[in-house]
């Protein structure tokens, strides 16, 4: 017997459904402020995460799953969606094509870390890039947009924390007094970060092992007045849209090309893997890849953790309405015509197998949660009708001509919604 990879799931029912329940309600929201879909490959080549994601970071150091395919090209599957989203509107010059800048995409990301719970190999994203727009609007907007998803997916307990990395300029003067800083604690500093001081001296912030001691002691950041007046522009639009966040000056992103503004969502129900998403601008990625000069906002929520933040919530009734039963094979003919037009009418509609026996195939009605049984036995056959039983309470089994019947559940179904819950 063959077994999954080690971090690579089978997402079963019914927590399958929880990730088509966040996917629509993300393609929901995601109507209401104007983005469209992109949907770019899982596949591409390994120096487009290498040149974007940045060559110090964990994603591609440690954890891309990049290798050299039979034609000999390096090639990586995707461990995150924005540098495929950046490289489809260069290419396609979406800048001048597209509608407004503004894409989603949803799909499985791959990165090889130590699989835990809430952490995979693959995993799933929603994300959101709006390119072209440098306005602080855009920023709220943006997190807003993520806090209305969460909302409207019924993750609820999230806190948002925001901070800003300040410009290319902010950064340049940063990098030198934070380098000299390292520089004279190198010796406290863990193996990789002091690899990668001279390289990347802002990862250390971000390091799990030297981040928390260096977010209390190392020099901060101090922004130029046009970055300053951005982020307070940026609070002040959040405070307008009603969204609740912090500021964190510890809070530093993984990623080489954040620019300013960057959040995380975090949830104390997910225990040590606690953000749910993570996000920023990004105002020269697009030039840097050899694009316009775009600056850009984004970011990526994991439809894992959302769904395990969902998982003690009831799922929505996938049940079919009704099961179809027949006492003999010819009965089954009329059945399979009849679950046909069920469907047909819009109400959701199951069967077995005709060929057992009418008790077997009740046993499967009731296992299926269905609210009624359609049963066509040998009399129901020769009147061209069928019996309509509830499953869920003990009531008259009524009789009702074939053509009839898709109206009958109709009915029966609109009466039972309206009806007041037992006290
Ligand atoms: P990142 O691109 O690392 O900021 O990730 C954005 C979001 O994706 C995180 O907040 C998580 O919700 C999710 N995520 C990242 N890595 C994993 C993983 N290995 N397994 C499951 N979800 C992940």
């Amino acid at each position: 017997m063959i077994n999954s990879l080690r971090g690579f799931r089978d997402l079963l029912p019914p927590e399958s459904d929880l990730f088509t329940r966040i996917e629509a309600a993300a393609r929901e929201v995601f109507g209401l402020y104007g983005y469209q879909e992109l949907r770019v490959p899982t596949l591409e080549k390994k120096e487009l995460f290498v040149k974007s994601t940045g060559d110090t970071t964990d994603i591609v150091e440690k954890e891309m799953y990049a290798f050299t395919d039979g034609g000999g090209r390096e090639v990586a599957m995707r461990p995150e969606g924005t540098p495929g989203v950046v490289r489809a509107y260069i290419e396609h010059n979406l800048g001048q094509t597209g509608r407004n800048g503004k894409f989603f995409y949803i799909g499985s990301m791959f990165r090889a870390e130590r699989p835990q719970a809430g952490r995979y190999r693959e995993f799933t994203q929603i994300g959101a890039e709006h390119i072209g727009n440098p306005s602080p609007a855009a920023d709220a907007e943006s997190i807003s947009m993520l806090v209305r998803l969460l909302e409207k997916a019924g993750v609820a307990g999230c806190s948002v924390v925001i901070n800003s990395l300040g410009c290319a300029e902010c950064r340049k003067a940063y990098r030198e007094i934070l380098l000299g800083y390292l520089r004279g604690r190198a010796e406290k500093l863990c193996e990789p970060c002091r690899g990668r001081i001279e390289r990347n001296p802002l990862r250390a912030l971000d390091c799990k092992t030297d981040g928390p001691w260096l977010a209390q002691e190392a020099p901060k950041l101090s922004l130029c007045p046009a970055c300053e007046t951005h982020f307070s522009a940026t609070q002040r639009l959040l405070g307008a849209a009603g969204v609740a966040y912090q500021v964190n000056t510890s809070l530093v992103r993984g990623l080489d090309y954040y620019t300013n503004t960057v959040f995380e969502v975090r949830s104390s129900a997910l225990g040590s893997q606690d953000a749910v998403c993570g996000g920023g601008r990004y105002d020269d990625l697009v030039k840097s890849m050899g694009g316009p000069a775009a600056p850009a906002i984004g970011w990526a929520v994991g439809v894992d953790r959302m769904a395990m933040l969902l998982k003690d919530k009831p799922a929505p009734d996938s049940a079919p309405k009704t099961f179809i039963v027949a006492a003999s094979k010819e009965a089954g003919d009329k059945a399979f015509a009849l679950v046909t037009a069920m469907r047909a009418a819009g109400i959701s509609s199951d069967f077995s197998n005709f060929e057992l026996s009418l008790k077997s195939q009740m046993r499967s009605a009731d296992k299926s949660g269905a609210t009624f049984a359609l049963i066509i036995g040998e009399d129901e056959l020769k009147a061209g009708t069928c019996a309509v039983k509830s499953l869920k309470e003990h009531g008259e089994q009524k009789t009702v001509p074939l053509p009839d019947a898709p109206s009958t559940i109709q009915q029966l179904l609109k009466a039972s919604s309206e009806k007041p819950p037992n006290p």
